[in-house]
């Protein structure tokens, strides 16, 4: 057999070794969306929203991945530094840091962007019925999760305490946990409550209302809630829904305050990475919704409520196209 000029050998395997490389991995654009912890109900919503992107990579060479994170206020923080391109935030939190408020006072982001909102989120309270909590008060001396510093509920909880009139650092044994190990530790006994901001049906509760230690969502009151929705833009009335947690000794639905939870991102993402993005979620809004029970309620209108950022031009450019927004 003759021999092959060596020089074509090369040339040849050199393009078979470059072609997929400049074909697909050169051109795919990686983006994550931060969460929270995999208990809630956010770290969920960013895989059912990058299933949906992923589904179309050979049309838009993005691919997006999941992180589990400490929640909302860790997400901002992230997407400004440029660490993540999405995150799910609490609208009050989105509304506090783009203003300079809470963790961000005197400092606003201005560089945040609101994409959509997404579910409802209440702002809940877990106690053990042997600790004897049944209202706000009875909080006092015990050893109460008032949530992880990078947690959307750190400040709801804060916010609850203060209009009761409590001292969290004085009048409570208050620890700053992630909600995964609430759970856990409320089972356990090392844990007398914990306060949580999720939509529902989350794992977190399933796990906390299912153990042979019983337990309550404690009812934060009438005075609290009214107090709340006049003092601040973002709070307004809504129930926890029991149906989902058979193992809590509740008999109704709890009333609290909820707040929604949004997908942030940053002005310096690209324009088309963040139209891709809304336009799998909302061209494909039923499958999406179909993805978890926290969902059902969700409308197209719904979803463009409760944004306090501006719009990114990639998000306002779909639902320009779809009339959503003049
Ligand atoms: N609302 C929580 C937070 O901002 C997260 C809830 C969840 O993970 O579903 O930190």
């Amino acid at each position: 057999m003759p021999k092959k000029p060596l020089g074509v050998l090369v040339v040849f395997t050199c393009f078979l070794l470059c072609l997929p490389l400049s074909a697909t991995a050169a051109r795919t654009t990686y983006v994550t969306i931060g969460t929270g912890g995999i208990t809630g109900v956010y770290y969920p919503t960013g895989g059912a929203i990058s299933s949906l992107v992923n589904k179309k990579r050979g049309q838009y060479n993005l691919r997006a991945t999941v992180e589990s994170t400490g929640g909302s206020v860790f997400n901002i923080n992230a997407i400004m530094a440029g660490d993540l391109e999405f995150g799910v935030v609490q609208s009050d939190r989105q509304y506090q840091a783009y203003k300079g408020l809470a963790e961000w006072q005197g400092r606003p982001q201005e560089k945040l962007r609101s994409v959509f909102s997404i579910h409802q989120e209440s702002v809940n309270l877990l106690a053990t019925v042997d600790s004897g909590i049944k209202k706000l008060s009875d909080l006092k001396g015990h050893r109460v999760n008032i949530g992880n510093p990078g947690a959307g509920q750190r400040g709801n909880a804060i916010d609850i305490l203060a209009a009761a009139g409590i001292d969290f650092e004085k009048e409570l044994r208050a620890v700053g946990l992630k909600p995964a190990e609430s759970a856990k530790m409320l089972q356990s006994g090392q844990l007398d409550a914990f306060f949580y901001t999720v939509g529902h049906p989350n794992d977190s509760f399933i796990e906390a209302t299912s153990g042979h230690r019983k337990v309550r969502f404690v009812n934060i009151g009438k005075s609290i809630i009214d107090k709340l929705v006049k003092s601040y833009p973002y709070y307004i009335t809504s129930t926890t829904p029991i149906s989902y947690y058979p193992g809590a000794v509740n008999s109704a639905d709890v009333p609290s305050v909820s707040v929604k939870a949004t997908l942030c991102t940053s002005i310096d993402v690209d324009a088309a990475i963040v139209y891709a993005v809304v336009k799998e979620v909302f061209d494909n809004l039923e499958t999406f919704k179909a993805m978890h029970p926290a969902y059902t309620e969700l409308t197209r209108e719904g979803m463009l409520q409760g944004l306090t950022a501006p719009l990114h031009p990639g998000a306002a450019k779909y639902f320009k196209e779809v009339g959503l927004i003049p």
